[in-house]
């Protein structure tokens, strides 16, 4: 099973994902992670998209589109991915429907953890302080949520469409959140 987590910086993406993978044995791609790391271990990517990055911007689709390329492609990962942070645009789902076709893949779910920018502001000041991540600026983190809803609404529109979308509250606890996501995920596989 691959699927996609969908959800606005703070929304949770990366815990709900964690447990996830733990829970169904799957394989989880920060598209965010990755870059992060990059720029942390200063390769040549990495000082490149840093300002990037810091300024709340997205990289190019082309830098994500190889990083992507060499997920899928490899056999450990064979139907096991959770796409974290990818696809965040129309332009990114035309990318990402080519690497299934060409991998003979395909998603199985979409989900959508919707969090109000009240509490977005909230959780990333908290973040902030525990992760100290450039981008977890008040001003930026309102920014990455525009950014957000105005690129990748379209996006979840798409998967609507296709009948894969399953939108779930994240104002509630982490565990009932973990919860909902188990039943629709059993749902899929029984
Ligand atoms: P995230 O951790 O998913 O919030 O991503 C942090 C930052 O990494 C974003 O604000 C972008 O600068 C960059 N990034 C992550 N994923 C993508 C993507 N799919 N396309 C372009 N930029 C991305």
């Amino acid at each position: 099973m691959n699927l996609i987590i969908f959800g606005p910086p703070g929304a949770g993406k990366g815990t709900q994902s964690n447990f996830i993978v733990k829970k169904y044995n799957l394989f989880q791609l920060s598209t965010g992670d990755i870059l992060r790391d990059q720029i942390k271990k200063k390769t040549d990517l990495g000082i490149k998209i840093s300002p990037i990055i810091n300024s709340g911007s997205f990289v190019s689709d082309e830098i994500v589109s190889e990083l992507i390329d060499g997920f899928i492609k490899d056999d450990r990962f064979k139907n096991r991915i959770i796409f974290d942070g990818y696809p965040r645009s129309l332009n990114q789902v035309k990318n990402l429907n080519n690497l299934l076709i060409k991998y003979k893949q395909k998603i199985d779910l979409v989900l959508k953890l919707s969090v109000k920018l009240e509490t977005i502001k909230k959780r990333i000041s908290e973040r902030r302080i525990l992760e100290k991540r450039a981008d977890d600026y008040e001003e930026v983190a309102i920014r990455r949520y525009k950014t957000y809803e105005k690129t990748t609404e379209p996006v979840i529109e798409y998967y609507k469409k296709l009948n894969l979308l399953k939108v779930v509250d994240g104002e509630r606890s982490i565990q009932q959140i973990n919860k909902e996501i188990s039943d629709i995920i059993d749902l899929i596989l029984s």
